[in-house]
């Protein structure tokens, strides 16, 4: 059973959640669009010419298979970004998927 939150239930517990080193509402909120957008792009990916999902640039090779898969979603990213995610993991500072081109810009094909 849930109940709704009031906004300051809400902020109460997003505050908490930062304080402990989380994600709060509105960080989550954000990562859970980006991945929506993410995911409908990626079932398409393959129909068409695109820049890369990620940072946005036309370096993507015409074939997806050719780029790199991303290791935060199952869609293809220029090979650039591919070495950025590894690094990424590598130092254990990863860039949320709301700061992706694609989550970031209205002009995207989904
Ligand atoms: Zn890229």
């Amino acid at each position: 059973m849930s109940r709704d939150w009031t906004p300051e239930e809400l902020q109460a517990a997003s505050d908490a959640m930062e304080r402990a080193g989380q994600m709060g509402y509105k960080e989550f909120t954000a990562e859970v669009e980006a991945i929506d957008k993410i995911v409908r792009f990626a079932r398409r990916q393959r129909d068409f010419r695109f820049p890369c999902p990620r940072c946005g640039c036309w370096v993507m090779d015409k074939d997806p298979i050719r780029n790199a898969l991303s290791r935060r979603a199952k869609v293809y990213i220029c090979n650039r970004c591919g070495t950025e995610e590894a690094l990424e993991d590598f130092t254990g500072q990863r860039e949320p998927l709301s700061t992706w081109d694609i989550a970031q810009k209205e002009n995207w094909p989904l």
